[in-house]
């Protein structure tokens, strides 16, 4: 394999490892974010059931305290029909009390109808609370792992890109150009030759091109694939069929790892 090859495959895995750390980064804020706008809605529920709660508190309070006048009322006109002295009082004074008797009766069914919603918003609040506590302690995990997650990454960054900077060198200036230019626009720029293809644009390789390739007689030749440009490499395992796909992935990682 010609030698500038050989040094960018580790150079994009490196790249490609980095990037990827870079954008699970620049996720870590988005996701705080989210759990911290489900605690705080949690919480805004919570509020809105102890204020609902509150409320029909309130509520019943007036209800029994205009109750309690109506029978003061009733109790004041049972008194003076005592002393009515015709007919026609009596029979005011008696509409009087049966008209406070409804209206108790009327503010009794309407404390019923509240306590049977505050029952249903207490229960609501319990679940409330039990939710708001789960969502809060999952915000705090939350950012228990950003910060987790932010520290190894910058670690490892650290690391590939030290690695990074002992392999760029090595590289002839102007294939690393053509490599950074390319991997700009399409995101790698070194490419296995797999079964007659490109593996990064899945293009057929030209039959003599990868016959050329396969040939170790040009190993030292860069072969660059006609239809997305990038540098095409073959990996005479993938040829072996004695070697599982398995052991063929690990071969490359370990070969990785090794040039770092
Ligand atoms: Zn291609």
């Amino acid at each position: 394999m010609n030698p500038d090859i050989e040094k960018l495959i580790p150079l994009q895995q490196l790249d490609l490892e980095l990037r990827r750390l870079r954008e699970e980064v620049d996720a870590l804020p988005r996701q705080v974010a989210a759990a911290a706008a489900r605690s705080a809605e949690l919480q805004a529920q919570q509020i809105k059931l102890e204020e609902w709660i509150a409320t029909e508190d309130k509520l019943r309070r007036s209800l029994e305290s205009d109750a309690r006048s109506q029978r003061e009322r009733i109790a004041r006109q049972r008194r003076q029909m005592d002393a009515v002295t015709n007919a026609a009082q009596a029979t005011a004074l008696e509409h009087e009390i049966a008209f406070a008797g409804t209206e108790i009766r009327r503010m009794e069914d309407l404390e019923l109808e509240s306590m049977e919603r505050s029952e249903t918003f207490d229960a609501d609040l319990v679940r409330a609370r039990e939710a708001n506590a789960a969502a809060e302690a999952s915000l705090e995990r939350e950012r228990l792992r950003a910060a987790d997650t932010l520290s190894r990454h910058t670690a490892r960054s650290r690391e590939l890109e030290a690695a990074r900077r002992d392999l760029r060198p090595q590289i002839t200036e102007a294939v690393l150009g053509s490599y950074d230019r390319i991997s700009k626009s399409r995101g790698t720029a070194v490419a296995e030759g797999v079964d007659g293809q490109c593996a990064g644009c899945r293009m057929k390789v030209r039959p003599q091109m990868w016959n050329e390739l396969r040939d170790r007689s040009n190993q030292d030749r860069i072969f660059t694939c006609e239809s997305c440009g990038r540098f095409l490499f073959w990996d005479p395992a993938r040829d072996a069929p004695q070697r599982k796909p398995a052991e063929r992935e690990e071969s490359i990682a370990a070969r990785i790892v090794r040039s770092l």
